[in-house]
């Protein structure tokens, strides 16, 4: 597989809800490529479209229109079983309502896991992740000992133990004070520059914006590309309806 090859595609990809009589077009058609190695920020109001662009890269909805391909493959088309395989093998999520399991302590999270991709445990590996993120001494923890802040943090350990070639990462630090939120922003670049991975990461935090490649904004579903200079120029995002 050629480096210049696009890890994730999205081709005229569009997604509109319905609900009874009532239909909200929450994407219009989108096209975009992302590479290896590249963190791409979106940015964008609540309700503009960024959890529906997100989940539907990670295969979580279906699109309405256009596809989504995974190295050159169709991803979006699969059938929901072989299409959770994909998203095992290559996807790691950091989401909103962080990925833990409630009734395991953070170390098993890690052998949850391990059991799940039937990989033998990597714990120098789960150490570095752990320490890195600010989470060494809370492998005992349960995700309810733990402050929201750390719970998010442990998502984004147990997302990235497996190595996914792809991230996918919505509102990572939401949870968390500014020198946090910027510590994880940066972990995530640090892991997408070292490791080759193709990282999305949506965020609120026009701050963050720097440490990423490329910088997109979402208005209505409508996503456009810009740069971090440009956002800065023009200002604050319009506060949205809620904390999303
Ligand atoms: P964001 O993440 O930017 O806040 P979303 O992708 O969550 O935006 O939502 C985009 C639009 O789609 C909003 O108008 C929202 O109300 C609508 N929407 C999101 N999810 C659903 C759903 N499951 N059913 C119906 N409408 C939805
Ligand atoms: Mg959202």
């Amino acid at each position: 597989m050629s480096s210049s090859s696009p890890v994730l595609t999205l081709e005229g990809v569009a997604k509109e809800y319905v609900q009874g009589s009532e239909s909200v077009q929450a994407l219009e058609p989108t096209s975009l490529a992302l590479a290896a190695g590249e963190l791409v920020g979106i940015l964008g109001p609540s309700g503009s479209g960024k959890s529906t662009l997100l989940t539907i890269m990670g295969g979580l909805r279906t699109p309405t229109q256009g596809a989504v391909l995974i190295h050159g493959a169709p991803f979006s088309e699969l059938e929901e079983k072989e299409r959770a395989r994909v998203r095992h093998a290559r996807l790691g999520f950091v989401l909103q309502a962080a990925g833990l399991v409630p009734f395991l302590r953070l170390r098993d999270q890690f052998v949850l896991h391990d059991r799940v991709a039937r990989s033998r445990a990597r714990r120098a590996h789960r150490d570095q992740l752990v320490d890195e993120l600010g989470l060494g001494g809370r492998l005992e923890a349960y995700p309810e000992q733990m402050s929201g802040g750390e719970r998010q943090r442990a998502a984004i350990a147990v997302a990235l133990y497996h190595d996914p070639d792809i991230i996918l990462a919505d509102e990572p630090t939401a949870a968390l004070d500014s020198s946090r939120a910027r510590t994880v922003a940066e972990l995530l670049a640090a892991q997408t520059h070292e490791w080759g991975k193709a990282t999305v990461m949506v965020t609120h935090d026009e701050r963050l914006l720097d440490v990423c490649d490329r910088v997109l904004v979402m208005s209505d579903g409508v996503l456009t590309e810009t740069t971090h200079a440009e956002v800065v120029r023009s200002g604050p995002v319009p506060p949205g309806t809620g904390q999303d």
